[in-house]
């Protein structure tokens, strides 16, 4: 599979590694888009969230407290922010990962959050909540 995070997690192509264990490896993404960008991902190949299996999710998951503790610890940023892209737009390598990205005063990464509420009524919330049950049933 021409995979580069497979690849990564082969030794293939080098790495600055920060964690690994039996189902997981962390490193260093490349493009430190804040300083102490971390990468996690599981050792099993997913595309994405989407076939990720709930094993190596736990796995992942489980490894994010203690690595962000570590950041805090290196690095002293005001806080942190934990990103996954799934597909379109930002997934840019179709091997699940998280983003551990630690923040500072005027870093200038921009993460905008959008506030809707006042564009809701009850009804509009009622239909969205019936779409979620009846995808669940299904
Ligand atoms: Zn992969």
């Amino acid at each position: 599979m021409d995979c580069i995070f497979c690849k990564i997690i082969e030794g293939k192509i080098p790495s600055y590694k920060v964690y690994e264990d039996n189902q997981v490896y962390a490193f260093l993404d490349i493009s430190q888009g804040t300083r102490g960008h971390t990468l996690i991902v599981p050792k099993n190949h997913s595309n994405s969230v989407f076939d990720l299996s709930e094993e190596d999710a736990k796995a992942v998951f489980s490894i994010v407290p203690k690595l962000s503790n570590v950041l805090k610890k290196a690095f002293n940023p005001i806080g942190l922010n934990i990103i996954s892209n799934n597909e379109k737009p930002y997934q840019t390598v179709d091997h699940f990962h998280i983003h551990l990205l630690p923040r500072y005063k005027n870093d200038e990464l921009t993460l905008s959050m959008v506030n809707r509420m006042g564009e809701y009524q009850q009804i509009d919330y009622v239909d969205i909540l019936d779409a979620i049950k009846s995808a669940m049933k299904a």
